[in-house]
């Protein structure tokens, strides 16, 4: 508004001045028109020049002092803009918005530090700590903006001093120069008043001088009316001025009022300092309790540190004294080390030297145990011999034949009463005796061994399984299993498949014994299967079993038998034994509609042949184990049978007879053995000459109804076990028997207990014993000679 006033006031100045200018060369000019009235002239002149001499002076003056004024406008212009109305407007609002500006920096501080008193404690390591810093950090910020604010505002009041002191002199120089106008124009006012008193003593003066007053007058008119002009241009200038004072009451006001903005603003720093002052008291009490943590937890550490330290002293301790202990090993190792390195540099060369030595003592070892292996083979081929020699003079002694009985269980089957009623006891010192209740008389016979009805399959098969293994050294064994139907052939024999027999435990045995010398020899074992029925041979593992099979001589004149068509299983396993069984017993079911009669009638063969060779010695062996289910021993004729039956039993008869007859040379050492009486001692020749091992198991009934069975059973078996007692009484007492035993069986002689008791007694007149038994046998051994028939 007051900048606005300026041009305005400037232009009025320019249009006056000119007004001014215009005016005075209008009077300049005005004396020259009136210099043509001669009378006059002389006069107006004089007059025209003292009013023009004294009005230039005037204007002159008035045009000094219009300079002036202006000039002084012209400064308070000049300080105005200087000091610039509108600069302090700008203060003001700089000011106003510094304080805007520290109002909200003043709230946000409050909002922190209200935030910062809502806050937890600040713990040594969480965010709130982080923060905490942070807001110290900030703090420490706003305070060096305060500061900076301060010293600012400090400026801006220096500056504000500054200006109000060159507004104060402005206003001086004002004073002055508004007294020295209203001096000027007091002064003014003065000579107009003098010169208006010219004017009044010219018009009284004579006509020629009214004229020039006239003029002066018109002059004067003129000159009053510019003066009224000035008048109000000085009027003008001094509502200006007033004006102007306004407008500095006003700025004065402005002033005072920032002044005051700026008490306030200083007050609110100075609150704001002391927040400040307080959240730094706060802060500093928050990093001193932050300090004594530090401190504590540093002490804490450094105590910890210390136990620490001290423990790794003293480890350390120990590890010196261990380390000096070590010297000396390590020395010593170094030593070692050394030598061992000495060691490792020469080793190739004694390994050189150690090696050949070594291969040097290795082929003269080798030597030396070629030699004793050769040695060695040469004595086990002798030990071999002797152990044969031995063996057979063995079995010389004890008997090529043995006889052992088995009792069988009193079973369901014999049913009760006193039929089924036990008529068989046994020695308990002497297990080779058997006592048999026979219609009231006990009668005692003496076997090589007898079997109570108690004993296994393992116990039987236990007391065969040596004639088994020699098998394997190329003997014959025949064992025959002898008895009435129903006395337990075939269980002792066969067995079940849960127990089984004598068969399947002879092959597995065979089969251990020969995988257990399997490193030295090669063995093969097959197997036949066969029947004789009615003295006619069968093949039961052949394709056709109905088929009668020829035994005939070798024809490549070693006398040795053979039956052509007999098939011959290769075995390998325990399955293998089971498949041929099976396969047997088939052929043999399918044949014959009643097999257990049939069977009771019929002998079963199981022919068993090993053969073998050494490798180390090439030598070929081949034995063979004959395993023979004999037919029922019991007297068919007293049943009266007839026809196919009657012949059955011839046949059954004939061939026990004939294998009686058969054993009894043999143990007699007769010249001649009839086994071409009968099919089965034909078949079984070779395996019951020589060297062969024969083994009769005679099976009886221990029950009361079998008990004349059972005698003659038990009468056969002593017989065959007794008859090697001497040559003479052997011949007879094979005739006696023949006749008694086989040939009669379809009369009504039947042995009595005392006959067969004074039988089995007649050599010594006493009971024998089986230790008695054996020291006669080996006493009469050396006297044995072949009888002939
Ligand atoms: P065999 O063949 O002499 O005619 P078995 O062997 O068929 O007689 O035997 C007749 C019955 O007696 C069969 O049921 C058999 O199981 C049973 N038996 C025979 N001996 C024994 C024994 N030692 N233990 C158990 N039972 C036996
Ligand atoms: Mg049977």
């Amino acid at each position: 508004m007051v900048g606005g006033l300026y041009p305005r006031l400037e232009g009025r100045q320019g249009s006056q001045k000119e007004e001014l200018r215009k005016e005075s060369s209008r009077h300049e000019v005005q004396p020259m028109e009136m210099s043509g009235v001669q009378d006059m002239k002389d006069l107006g002149g004089i007059a025209n020049r003292l009013v023009s001499l004294d009005w230039s002076k005037k204007t002159g003056k008035v045009e000094n002092l219009k300079e002036k004024l202006i000039g002084q406008v012209q400064e308070v212009n000049r300080l105005r803009s200087e000091l610039g109305g509108t600069d302090l407007e700008k203060h003001r609002d700089l000011l106003m918005v510094e304080n805007e500006r520290l109002r909200q920096d003043m709230k946000r501080c409050e909002a922190e530090l209200q935030e910062l008193r809502a806050r937890p404690p600040p713990c040594s390591e969480c965010e709130h700590s982080k923060e905490s810093a942070q807001l110290r950090e900030k703090l420490a910020q706003l305070q060096l903006e305060t500061e900076e604010n301060k010293s600012r505002l400090a400026e801006l009041d220096l500056e504000v001093h500054q200006k109000t002191d060159r507004l104060a002199e402005v206003e001086l120089r004002l004073k002055d120069s508004l007294a020295e106008k209203a001096e000027e124009e007091e002064r003014l006012s003065r000579r107009l008043r003098d010169s208006q008193e010219t004017i009044a003593t010219l018009k009284a003066q004579p006509q020629p001088i009214k004229y020039i007053i006239k003029t002066v007058e018109v002059d004067s008119s003129k000159t009053k009316q510019a003066l009224c002009e000035t008048e109000a241009r000085n009027q003008y200038l001094q509502e200006q001025v007033g004006m102007q004072r306004q407008v500095l009451k006003e700025m004065e006001q402005q002033l005072q009022n920032s002044q005051h903005t700026t008490t306030q603003l200083k007050a609110q720093i100075m609150m704001y300092e002391s927040e400040l002052e307080r959240a730094h008291g706060q802060m500093l009490e928050e990093m001193q309790t932050m300090e004594e943590d530090k401190n504590r937890a540093i002490e804490e550490a450094f105590a910890r540190a210390q136990v620490e330290m001290k423990a790794v002293h003293e480890n350390l301790a120990g590890v010196r004294t261990n380390l000096l202990t070590l010297q000396p090993a390590l020395r010593t190792l170094t030593n070692d080390y050394n030598g061992l390195k000495r060691q490792v540099r020469d080793f190739p060369l004694l390994l050189q030297e150690a090696l050949k030595s070594a291969k040097a003592e290795i082929g003269q070892a080798i030597e030396e145990v070629n030699n004793t292996n050769r040695e060695l083979l040469r004595k086990y081929r002798r030990e071999l011999q002797l152990r044969k020699k031995c063996h057979n003079e063995l079995v010389r002694l004890k008997g090529n034949i043995r006889v052992i009985g088995r009792v069988r269980p009193i079973t369901k089957e014999d049913g009760d009463g006193s039929e089924a009623a036990n008529a068989v006891t046994f020695d308990s010192d002497d297990d080779a005796v058997i006592h048999l209740l026979h219609k009231g008389k006990s009668v005692s016979f003496e076997l090589d061994k007898v079997f109570p009805p108690h004993a296994t399959q393992q116990d039987v098969f236990q007391e065969v399984q040596a004639l088994i293994t020699s098998c394997i050294d190329g003997y014959n064994v025949c064992i025959f299993a002898y008895g009435q139907t129903g006395a337990g052939k075939t269980y002792t024999m066969e067995g079940t498949v849960e127990n089984p027999g004598i068969n399947q435990r002879a092959l597995q045995l065979l089969f251990s014994e020969v995988q257990e010398k399997s490193s030295d020899w090669e063995y093969t074992i097959t197997v036949s299967v066969a029947e004789i029925y009615n003295e006619a041979l069968r093949d039961l593992l052949g394709k056709e079993p109905q088929e009668k099979l020829e035994i005939k001589l070798c024809p490549d004149g070693s006398g040795q038998l053979y039956v052509p068509g007999l098939t011959e299983f290769k075995v390998q396993s325990v399955e293998d034994i089971n498949r041929v069984f099976e396969f047997g017993h088939t052929n043999r079911t399918t044949e014959y509609t009643n097999l257990n009669e049939h069977s009771s009638r019929s002998h079963a063969l199981l022919i068993i042949t090993v053969r073998g060779t050494d490798y180390s010695t090439g030598l070929r062996t081949t034995g063979k184990l004959n395993l023979v289910d004999l037919a029922g021993s019991e007297r068919v004729g007293k049943s009266g049978a007839e026809g196919s039956r009657l012949r059955e039993a011839q046949y059954i008869n004939k061939s026990l007879s004939a294998l009686g007859d058969v054993i009894s040379a043999l143990r007699s050492r007769q010249g001649h053995v009839p086994f071409r009486n009968s099919k089965l001692t034909y078949l079984l020749q070779d395996s019951l000459s020589g060297d062969s091992k024969t083994l009769m198991l005679v099976q009886v009934s221990p029950v009361e109804k079998n008990t004349s069975e059972t005698l003659c059973s038990l009468k056969f078996a002593e017989r065959v076990r007794s008859v090697e007692l001497g040559p003479g009484s052997r011949r007879a007492e094979l005739m006696s028997w023949s006749s008694q035993e086989h040939l009669e069986f379809e009369g009504s002689l039947v042995q009595t207990p005392s006959s067969a008791r004074s039988y089995s007694s007649s050599s010594s007149g006493t009971p024998i014993s089986r230790s008695s038994s054996i020291r006669r046998k080996l006493q009469t051994s050396g006297k044995m000679k072949p009888v002939p028939v």
